[in-house]
């Protein structure tokens, strides 16, 4: 019965998040997740708030934005936190970039990208990556309000340099600039920095990868007190309260927890190098990536039939049914045991 929708309703196309199957023994290779268990101290300090259940949650978040803040180099206003990075990206595009002149994205980027803008009404312009899968930052020359690119992006995995990216902000002094750093601590430059002398730069990160709290559901943005200020209007037009006390209380201690994160990205980084040398041995075009993802295929093998193959064999990767990247796989880097486990898979198919 769809006679009550909204008219809008009908004409969304809704994003499809990868497959979180119900049973043991898959080697879950397919959504980016950490593959390492949290801080230990994120769960004591869940623990430890539950006491507080009975009440509302700090409706700004003021202790998470001050502990994220010093870590960045920049002030507690300057910092918004939301129910993910999907949350902050989805009041970025409403309260920053929705224009008459169109916003501009990478052809082949985070596919959330465009549901945003359809559920907004925004207009946008897809550019192409270039002949070698790469953002060009000379092709965002163009008419446009704005500008919004994942740095690594998603799901080739490169990464822009930071002198790049100042290049964009300077190039685009009246447009906005939005670095979604979603993947930025797996060996990327972080365009946090440039915050303080670029009021058209807003980057945006989460703890769902790097922290391994992809359940907590907590990221946030970085920018300029105008920019924050723009996100905290549409928040509080919103949901007064989108960042439980539990997830707070979690986050605060993921972001304290420095030898933690530390250890964990050195961690992914090497399993990643192992990956790509592995996959490279079986005769894969591995992209060179700086996530804690490969973006790869097989001269010999078509990337649908390869992802149906791996799948029969309990590993998931993710493969999208879209022209320029059908015959690649994205895999997600494991433990080095669930990475030998697909390699072992893949020797067999290939
Ligand atoms: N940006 C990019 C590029 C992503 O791949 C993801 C994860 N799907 C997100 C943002 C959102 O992550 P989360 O909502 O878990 O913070």
């Amino acid at each position: 019965m769809t006679r009550f929708w909204s008219p809008v309703v009908h004409a969304l196309s809704p994003y499809v998040p990868g497959e979180q199957p119900k049973q043991d023994g898959i080697v879950k290779l397919n959504t980016n997740e950490n593959p390492y268990p949290p801080s230990p101290r994120v769960e004591e300090a869940i623990a430890a708030a539950t006491d507080r259940l009975r009440l509302y949650p700090d409706p700004r978040a003021s202790k998470l934005r001050e502990a994220i803040a010093p870590r960045y180099g920049v002030a507690a206003d300057e910092v918004f936190v939301g129910n993910g990075s999907d949350e902050v990206l989805a009041h970025t595009f409403q309260a920053l970039l929705k224009h008459e002149a169109p916003l501009l994205f990478p052809d082949v980027t985070y596919s959330f990208y465009p549901v945003y803008s359809g559920l907004y009404g925004i207009r946008y312009e897809e550019v192409p990556l270039d002949a070698a899968m790469r953002v060009a930052i000379a092709d965002y020359r163009r008419k446009c309000s704005s500008i919004l690119l994942p740095n690594p992006n998603a799901p080739t995995g490169i990464a822009l340099s930071r002198a790049e990216i100042e290049t964009l902000l300077t190039e685009h002094p009246d447009q906005l600039v939005v670095i979604d750093e979603a993947y930025i601590d797996f060996g990327g430059e972080s365009a946090v920095p440039l915050v303080a002398r670029h009021d058209n730069l807003l980057v945006v990160q989460t703890l769902s990868k790097s922290r391994a709290l992809a359940g907590l559901r907590v990221g946030f943005a970085i920018g300029q007190r105008p920019l924050i200020e723009a996100l905290e209007r549409v928040k509080d037009s919103f949901n007064s309260y989108p960042l439980g006390g539990l997830a707070q209380a979690g986050a605060i201690a993921a972001i304290e927890d420095e030898a933690w994160f530390t250890e964990a990205r050195r961690r992914i980084i090497a399993s990643r190098e192992k990956l790509v040398r592995d996959l490279s041995g079986l005769g894969f075009t591995v992209l060179p990536s700086a996530a804690n993802f490969v973006f790869a295929r097989h001269p010999g093998r078509s990337g649908g039939e390869l992802f149906a193959r791996l799948r029969e064999h309990g590993v998931l990767v993710r493969h999208f049914r879209k022209s320029r990247i059908e015959d690649f796989l994205r895999i997600t880097v494991g433990t080095d045991a669930q990475c030998d486990r697909l390699i072992a898979v893949l020797r067999e198919l290939i």
